[in-house]
């Protein structure tokens, strides 16, 4: 346990090397064989987390799903699946469909299975430590072989999303939600506990820094990072990203409840210094720039999150100009303030006491079309 493998392509990899790059990843840490059995239904966990934002360093590369796919089948696997849960803003079948996931795994004979579709179970978390119990994908429980395949970002509210994090797409809508209004570093914590990864390989040809999970700047790493133990991939990967265990709330958890060792962690392939970069980090405060106003109490990562897809939506119709005196009040603890230049936008289920205080959005979180026709009536927009 411990061991972490980095391997890097000299330039962007071409289509051609990416399964090399993914079997070596996967070698340095003892091969696929020593993962998968004949006759194993394997699991793939990728990152769709959407279809709508298609740019490099979103989503778990494509072309690695399609090594990992058939490398398990070379393996001798009877069935493959990629299972996913994408995130709040896209409908998950829309998520596979449009993100090309669906095809390109049907296309190779594996099945795809929508958690928010699927079946579900209920594990206890024995010793928990915010959650007591978790409905979980009831598909990805029950293959022989979990393989996590997340992709390197930051995130808004966890500062990384890597490994641990990635998991919660085994895991339905309703259930984030639970996750987000309890505290998400806690809940994944507990999550990562009951849903054994039997090897995570990284994706971080192309990362991404800033406001991720979505919205950031796009880092061509040209790297693939892999481990049979979760918890070391990611302590490794933040390395990676100029991270210090301190600045990570997860990270801390882990390491407080003997998740991992730190010094067990061992390198192979490429050294960390030889990959790493200081990742800029994403914003923690709601600021959007002139016109756009944001009072935010105890807001949970999916209402952000909601923001920031709007604002994006906002500046690919290019609207972002035509918005004047636009305030927002988000967050359970939230009040409306007197006096606005305008009439606020009152977001979110958990503000539903004060609906009269302005236009209220309804929804937890209310989606990007309802949000948007708010910001047109309130702002005027044609
Ligand atoms: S509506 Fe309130 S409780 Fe629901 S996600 Fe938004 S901030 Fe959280």
């Amino acid at each position: 346990m411990g061991r972490v493998s980095i391997v890097r392509s000299a330039k962007a990899p071409k289509d051609a090397e990416i399964k090399g790059l993914v079997k070596k990843s996967i070698d340095l840490v003892g091969g696929l064989g020593s993962v998968v059995k004949k006759g194993d239904v394997v699991a793939l966990k990728p990152n769709v987390v959407t279809g709508r934002v298609s740019k490099p360093g979103v989503l778990t590369d494509k072309r690695i799903i399609e090594a990992m796919i058939t490398l398990c089948q070379e393996a001798g696997a009877s069935e493959v699946q990629v299972v996913e849960g994408s995130g709040y803003f896209t409908p998950t079948d829309e998520a596979l469909e449009k993100s090309g996931v669906k095809a390109a795994a049907e296309a190779l004979g594996a099945s795809v299975v929508n958690v928010d579709k699927d079946e579900l179970i209920e594990i206890p978390v024995p010793g928990h430590i915010i959650i007591d119990k978790i409905q979980v994908s009831k598909s990805f429980m029950g293959a022989d072989v979990r393989i996590n395949m997340p992709v390197m970002k930051t995130h808004d509210q966890l500062l990384v999303t890597l490994g641990v994090k990635n998991l919660k797409g085994v895991i339905p809508k309703t259930w984030k939600r639970i996750f987000h209004r309890i505290g998400l570093v806690k809940a994944v914590v507990d999550l990562s506990r009951v849903v054994p990864i039997d090897l995570t390989v990284l994706d971080a040809v192309n990362a991404m820094e800033g406001l991720g999970p979505s919205f950031g700047e796009v880092v061509p790493l040209n790297t693939l990072m892999a481990s049979k133990d979760l918890w070391s991939l990611d302590l490794a990967a933040s390395r990676v990203m100029g991270f210090d265990v301190e600045e990570l709330d997860y990270l801390k958890e882990g390491l407080r409840i003997g998740l991992f060792d730190p010094k067990k962690l061992e390198i192979v392939g490429e050294p960390i210094e030889k990959v790493a970069r200081k990742f800029k980090r994403p914003p923690t405060d709601l600021e959007f720039g002139e016109g756009i106003t944001v009072i935010s109490d105890g807001a949970c990562s999916a209402c952000r999150g909601t923001i920031h897809s709007i604002v994006y939506d906002l500046e690919q119709m290019k609207k972002m100009g035509e918005i004047r005196d636009l305030f927002i009040v988000v967050g359970a603890n939230a009040k409306v303030p007197k006096g606005l230049k305008n009439t606020p936008i009152v977001m979110g289920t958990c503000l539903k006491a004060q609906e009269e205080e302005g236009c209220y959005v309804v929804g937890c979180p209310p989606n990007n079309d309802q949000m948007l026709a708010a910001i047109r009536k309130v702002c005027k927009l044609a």
